[in-house]
């Protein structure tokens, strides 16, 4: 490789997508002299797809990177013109915050965020070339031939590498519309011992708002009290808006069942796998045949921006059919299409060539995060872009990691999915993925992950005075209804059921009760009104799922005793007799890191655990 212009980091990371802006920005945080690479530094925060941040099991991510200091809940609440909390009437563990945002605010939020980051440089190129070769360093080659030397690189490059764009008939090489594939740098990492696959993705055609009648749509305002993001917002920062509803037609189906066999996933074109769960409305119409109507939202991409995403129709069909088929939808008679819809095939890394880490198994200082890793969706890609970027900068460093487990965070669940059972389609997360989800909550997001933030240096001060100032107000709070105390006879009085035992019973154990609500509570004790609502509110739900909490975190030690025993990366899986044939494929692709990992995979058994710790256990003894 010739060195031109050699420029040396600590960490470089490669791509400026939602993965690619967290792992830069933790990166430096923790210290770390880094330089985040991309083509083209005015589209770093790109939102794709639709632009929208959080939802559920999404929102729960945000609440996460927040937690721990990160970038996506901060510019989320700047560019937010509605914010909604799903699952409202729900509990509190499946609740997920979700903002439509301003394309271009949240672009902007998130370039002036690393801008302004200490030790970060953002560098206009595209990397073409790696050169793993040597043991302390990775040498990164970009197209005009500058060189970087870093101690870590984490990639990030997103549905870039071989990237190429159906719509209809028409197909041509591009990492999404109006920019390059990444074909150079996908041709080295196919040389490099990684196990590549094909995914693919969609999104529907943009409209003009200017030509919607939206009088023939239902209108969805925001909630009256937005939930933010971020622990450090105060509100809401610009206007807000509402988004609209509308609904496919018999008549637009079809058009749809006529067109199929000119769909670019229906037709040979495409090989890759889709996301199951964000499916093409050519897949919903031929999966879900005996529905009329499916729900379309209209929403805004952004305040001084008439372009309209409608969301529920990414498609492949040709233009002319899209044009006629977003016709008969109810408000889109005489619509203007600005940007057709399309799907895009690209190239991923099987994530089960990575370690817990986000590390590749070939080599160390190489980092995976985001869609490369198989995922979709931003919040996705940003969770496991802080995960690499604080790795690679302990790599560099000589700092702690950062192993989130699956009771402590979806960030932890998302990363153990991936690196144990892979992605065999785009991986999107929900809250049924978590075993622990009621530990696991939106609302607790802080106070689970802040102090360890804290502790590997990516939380700042004013975050943290924020969280101490939070705590200490939950403290108090929950000692005030320690103390407030009354007999059976009293919460009898004001209704409150009570066993007539001779125990005098305190708020705060009446709290945990769902047949008690505020009302009753404030009767009895007039004090509980000089409580903070948001303290209240906190304490409240803290208080009724305690007891699930202290189950789960039983359930969890137990399994985290299991989990600590590491497993040596050199098994040969495939010599270990008393194994079966299936477990012994399954361990060989997985290589779990400990015993925990192993007891996830699928099939496995107790007797085999067993036989893995024992051998184990013989490796160490002899090295
Ligand atoms: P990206 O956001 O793709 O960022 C990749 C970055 O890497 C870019 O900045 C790019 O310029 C840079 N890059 C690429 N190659 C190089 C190189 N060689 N050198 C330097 N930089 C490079 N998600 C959903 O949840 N639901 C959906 O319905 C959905 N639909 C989608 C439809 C389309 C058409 C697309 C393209 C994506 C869709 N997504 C959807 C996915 C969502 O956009 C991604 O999951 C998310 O953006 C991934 O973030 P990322 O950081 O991994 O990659």
């Amino acid at each position: 490789m010739k060195a031109f212009h050699v420029k040396h980091y600590d960490v470089a990371v490669i791509g400026g997508g939602h993965a690619g802006a967290e792992a830069a920005d933790a990166a430096a945080r923790r210290g770390a002299r880094t330089a985040l690479i991309t083509p083209d530094l005015g589209r770093i925060g790109e939102m794709s797809c639709n632009p929208a941040i959080g939802g559920v099991g999404k929102g729960h991510l945000v609440r996460e990177i927040d937690a721990l200091g990160g970038v996506m809940g901060l510019a989320a609440d700047a560019a937010g013109i509605q914010f909604r909390l799903l699952n409202r009437r729900k509990g509190p563990a499946v609740r997920g915050p979700r903002a439509q945002c301003d394309r271009q605010l949240y672009r902007i939020a998130v370039q002036r965020r690393l801008a302004a980051r200490e030790g970060l440089d953002l560098i206009a190129g595209e990397a073409i070339d790696l050169d793993l070769d040597r043991v302390d360093r990775i040498v990164v080659r970009l197209a005009d031939d500058t060189t970087f030397v870093a101690g870590a690189v984490v990639l990030t490059t997103g549905t870039f590498l071989r990237g190429c764009i159906h719509i209809g008939e028409e197909s041509f090489s591009a990492g999404r519309i109006g920019e390059k594939a990444s074909v150079r740098l996908a041709d080295r990492i196919a040389e490099m011992d990684l196990p590549l696959g094909r995914l693919k993705t969609g999104t529907p055609p943009r409209l003009d708002g200017r030509s919607i009648d939206f009088s023939q749509t239902v209108s969805q305002p925001g909630d009256d009290a937005p939930e933010l993001f971020s622990q450090l917002s105060e509100g809401v920062a610009v206007r807000q808006v509402d988004c609209h509803i509308s609904r496919t037609t018999e008549q637009t189906h079809e058009v749809i069942r006529t067109n199929l066999h000119r769909s670019a996933v229906y037709g040979e074109q495409v090989v890759g796998v889709g996301p199951r769960y964000c499916p093409s409305i050519e897949d919903k119409v031929v999966r879900f045949e005996d529905r009329t109507s499916h729900q379309i939202f209209l929403e805004p991409e952004g305040l001084d921006d008439d372009t309209v995403y409608p969301n529920g129709i990414s498609t492949s069909l040709p233009k002319e059919i899209q044009a006629s088929f977003v016709a008969t939808i109810p408000g889109l008679e005489s619509v203007r299409i600005l940007q057709p819809g399309y799907a895009i095939e690209y190239d991923f890394v099987d994530p089960r060539s990575l370690s817990i880490d986000l590390a590749a198994r070939v080599c160390a200082r190489l980092f995976l995060a985001g869609q490369i890793n198989g995922t979709t969706g931003y919040e996705e890609a940003a969770a496991q872009g802080l995960v690499a970027g604080t790795n690679a900068a302990a790599l560099a460093l000589g700092l702690p990691t950062l192993n989130l487990g699956r009771d402590q965070a979806y960030a932890g669940v998302l990363v153990d999915d991936l690196t144990r059972s892979g992605a065999s389609e785009p991986y999107r997360m929900f809250t049924s993925r978590a075993e622990y989800r009621l530990m696991l909550r939106c609302d607790n997001a802080d106070q689970r992950l802040t102090p360890l933030g804290r502790e590997l240096g990516l939380v700042g001060d004013h975050r943290w005075e924020v969280f101490e100032r939070k705590t200490s107000d939950l403290r108090h709070g929950k000692m005030q209804l320690e103390r407030l105390t009354a007999t059976a006879t009293e919460l009898r009085g004001a209704g409150i059921s009570a066993a007539q035992d001779g125990c005098e019973r305190s708020a705060w154990a009446l709290m945990g009760r769902s047949d008690v609500d505020d009302a009753a509570l404030e009767s009895v004790w007039p004090e509980v009104r000089l409580i903070d609502d948001a303290v209240l509110e906190q304490l409240q739900i803290d208080a009724r799922y305690a007891q699930y909490e202290e189950r789960q975190r039983r359930d969890a030690e137990s399994l985290r005793r299991s989990e600590a025993q590491p497993l040596p990366p050199d098994i040969d899986y495939s010599a270990l007799s008393g194994l079966s044939g299936e477990l012994r494929e399954k361990l060989d692709a997985a290589r779990p890191s400990n015993l925990g990992q192993a007891s996830r995979i699928e099939g496995m058994t107790p007797a085999a655990l067993t036989l893995l710790l024992i051998h184990a256990k013989r490796k160490r003894d002899a090295a």
